[in-house]
């Protein structure tokens, strides 16, 4: 037992410690961001291992992506031998090698094929097109059926109970998704986790084998996951019961996906004697960063009662900043972090900037790119998406799995090769009079009624040329044939000849996939079943290199657990974040708010938060109000630069009454002017000395010798300047400050 590099009882807290040595019966973590909660999850599997009590395959850890399954494997592998070999992975992975291990009683093939939520959506248009049925989009009857299968309602069951026209049609595609999807010998994603419960429930022996085995469960961020997850795990851990599981209510963000935050309030229920501790230190942000993060998520309705307390006291204070224009956002996040890293303090990967929705990262990635500041964005368009690397795993798919007509039907015409709509409708026909499948058809061309030879000689010849590239995969070396087929597709052919700029950043594309798929031949021996099988499973953060020096740009539910120096948190505006649905309505105010926390939480030493007066979204330029967080922040929790919370909408609307009435947090702070003469100085640039500038503030009376008093409406760094907006009687006139030199007349109360 020498090999143990390091004590799994050091370095932890005296209640981390209580939580790592409670390792019998069902245990829950409660605490919020940054307590140590993961750090915890750790901690104990190596204690187990250490004391003999487990072998590490004999330990399940369920975390939200595979990076962090990953990032704990290596770190319990630092603490006991063998930790690698901890059952580590998200739910959806763990699942899959389960039910690879136990595809008889699950009724499927061994090599049966996921589908992942494109390919259902697609495998949903194909039968509302089959059925004529155009009143609905493919993807709410997609989440309507994904529901009715995460409530384990089967199909015939969903017909007795329909009620409307829309219940009936709904199970009408739900009957014919599940035959469909069992014929291709597909599974998706939610069957994923709801095969391996019936297969449990039917299979007694099954389910003691997997008990038996995975002596202790962890779960990590339980407050994330669903009914089903929650009944798999209960299962698993049977009357023995060893269920440990962290989490924190506060930062609960995927309800939309069907999670549940009740799942930590009926833990105790679930489990008698069920243990609970509470983490109150935090490790890894300022006292003034939890402060601001406390004030906004306690206003949350629902919520247990916890504070977070840190011994680093003096952090500096959170900037709000108010910017005129979401350009004047990009440009100010990147300046700040150009300072830092120029001027040496900071490196390129103490940086993150979150934003409410992907679109957002777009303006940021132009001003890195246009600075040539290394970055990455996670998950905004994934490299996965993108329409040639789907066409090209839709071969994949295929030629792994013959039966997958979805795939079929995708790839068929990418490049064209002379088989057209009546030809597919023919072949269709002819698969399903005769139960076979498309791959099928094509090879039995000649059979098929109706079609002429020249289309039977096309057909049988892209039927031969899939089953050559299937056998090419048994001899072939994986990355040597990735790039043979794909030449060979003519795929890479059409995208040349186009020789658009786009088609060239395509044809890199399929080059980065063929570099992919190389590099995960070497490194493993699944092949490519095993590749694809990555590649679906894939979580956004799953390919963040934090080995990288440089900036990350993300979206707040996507930085979920992890951590950085500087955060930048963006578009704090109404209707951006938190997020309007079509109906201009938040749909769950305390979700966002909660997704606020996550984000702010993210921060370990200094936090901005950003926000612009004027937006462009779907091409339209926006007038905003600010963000109800930002509101909620108290004074003296932040400070203040650029524009004023209360000076949005002034330019149009705000009147001198509606200065004089303005009240709230805006007319309480204006006074403040040491912070505000900072914000001054701070958005300026060097040239003018920014002491000799009066410093004036929105919502300030100002005298103007030629327009007489006016009122200060915005206030924004112009160029090397200070650009000035005052409402006069006559109307506005913007000034720049450093020439005007604008005077206070008198300040509001
Ligand atoms: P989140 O809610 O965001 O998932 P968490 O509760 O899981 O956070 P961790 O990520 O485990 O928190 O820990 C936050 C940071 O604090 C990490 O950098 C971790 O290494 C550090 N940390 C936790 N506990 C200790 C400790 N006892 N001593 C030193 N550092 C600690
Ligand atoms: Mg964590």
């Amino acid at each position: 037992m020498s090999s143990y590099h390091i004590d799994p009882l050091k370095g932890l807290n005296g209640q981390q410690l209580q939580a790592v040595e409670a390792t019998e019966g069902a245990v829950l973590v409660l605490a919020g961001a940054g307590s140590g909660k993961t750090r915890v999850l750790a901690h104990r599997i190596a204690h187990i291992i250490q004391k003999g009590d487990a072998k590490p395959w004999q330990i399940l850890a369920v975390t939200f992506t595979n990076k962090a399954a990953n990032e704990l494997r290596e770190r319990v592998a630092a603490i006991a031998p063998d930790g690698n070999q901890v059952a580590a992975g998200t739910f959806h992975s763990m699942m899959l090698r389960l039910l690879r291990r136990e595809h008889k009683a699950a009724g499927f093939p061994q090599d049966f094929t996921v589908f992942d939520s494109d390919d259902s959506k697609r495998l949903v248009k194909i039968i509302l097109n089959e059925m004529n049925e155009d009143r609905f989009r493919p993807n709410y009857v997609h989440s309507a059926i994904s529901r009715l299968k995460n409530d384990f309602i089967p199909p015939d069951q969903c017909a007795e109970e329909a009620q409307t026209p829309r219940d009936t049609m709904i199970a009408n595609v739900y009957k014919e998704y599940q035959e469909k999807i069992a014929r291709f010998a597909a599974m998706d994603f939610d069957d994923l986790l709801s095969r391996p419960i019936e297969v449990f429930r039917n299979h007694p022996m099954v389910l003691n084998f997997w008990s038996n085995r995975w002596r202790y469960i962890l779960v990590d961020e339980f407050q994330d996951t669903n009914r089903v997850q929650f009944e798999l795990v209960q299962t698993i851990a049977g009357p023995r019961g060893n269920l440990f599981v962290v989490g924190d209510d506060d930062q609960s963000i995927y309800s939309w996906r069907g999670a549940r935050v009740e799942n930590i309030f009926q833990f105790k229920e679930k489990f008698d004697g069920a243990q609970i501790f509470r983490l109150e230190r935090n490790y890894r942000s300022t006292q003034p960063i939890l402060d601001l993060a406390h004030s906004v998520v306690s206003n949350s309705i629902q919520r247990e009662a916890k504070k977070l307390w840190t011994e680093r006291t003096d952090g500096k204070k959170p900037t709000a900043i108010g910017l005129t224009t979401d350009i004047d956002e990009v440009r100010e996040v990147v300046d700040r972090i150009a300072r830092e890293v120029m001027s040496g303090k900071r490196s390129y990967k103490d940086f993150a900037i979150l934003y409410r929705t992907n679109d957002q990262s777009q303006l940021f990635e132009d001003a890195l790119r246009a600075r040539r500041f290394p970055y990455q964005v996670i998950g905004a368009l994934k490299f996965l998406d993108r329409k040639e690397i789907r066409d090209i795993l839709g071969y994949w798919k295929l030629i792994l799995n013959p039966r997958d007509d979805v795939a079929l039907r995708r790839i068929v015409k990418e490049p064209p090769r002379g088989i057209g709509d009546t030809t597919i409708d023919k072949l269709v026909k002819w698969a399903r009079e005769n139960d076979s499948s498309l791959t099928e058809a094509l090879s039995k061309a000649h059979q098929v009624p109706g079609l002429n030879s020249r289309a039977v000689n096309t057909c049988r010849k892209f039927g031969a040329e899939l089953e050559k590239w299937r056998e090419g995969l048994k001899e072939k070396d994986l990355g040597v044939w990735a790039q043979q087929m794909i030449e060979e597709t003519g795929y890479l052919e059409r995208l040349e000849k186009e020789g658009s700029f786009e088609a060239e950043g395509r044809i890199g594309n399929l080059e980065r996939l063929v570099s992919s798929i190389t590099a995960h031949a070497e490194e493993n021996d699944t092949g490519l079943r095993g590749y694809l099988e990555e590649v679906t499973l894939a979580t956004d953060v799953d390919r963040m290199d934090d080995s990288a020096d440089s900036v990350f740009l993300m979206t707040l539910h996507a930085s979920k657990g992890l951590e950085f120096p500087i955060v930048f948190v963006t578009g704090l505006e109404a209707g951006l974040f938190p997020l309007e649905n079509q109906e201009q309505q938040v749909e769950n105010m305390d979700e966002e708010r909660r997704l606020f926390y996550v984000g702010v939480t993210r921060a370990e030493d200094e936090l901005f938060l950003t926000y612009a007066k004027q937006r462009r979204r779907w091409g339209q330029t926006r007038y905003t109000t600010v963000s109800n967080f930002l509101r909620e922040i108290p004074k003296e929790s932040v400070n203040w630069e650029g524009l004023h919370p209360y000076s949005e909408n002034q330019v149009r609307t705000m009147s001198l009454d509606m200065f004089q009435s303005g009240g709230g947090w805006d007319s309480s702070t204006r006074n403040t002017s040491a912070s505000n003469s900072a914000s001054i100085r701070a958005t300026g640039r060097a040239r003018v000395n920014p002491d000799d500038i009066p410093a004036i503030h929105v919502g300030d009376l100002v005298e103007h010798e030629r327009y007489g008093q006016g009122i200060v409406a915005t206030l924004t760094r112009f160029r090397e300047t200070h650009k000035v907006t005052v409402q006069f009687d006559h109307g506005f006139q913007t000034f720049v400050q450093d020439k005007a030199r604008l005077q206070p007349v008198k300040k509001f109360k």
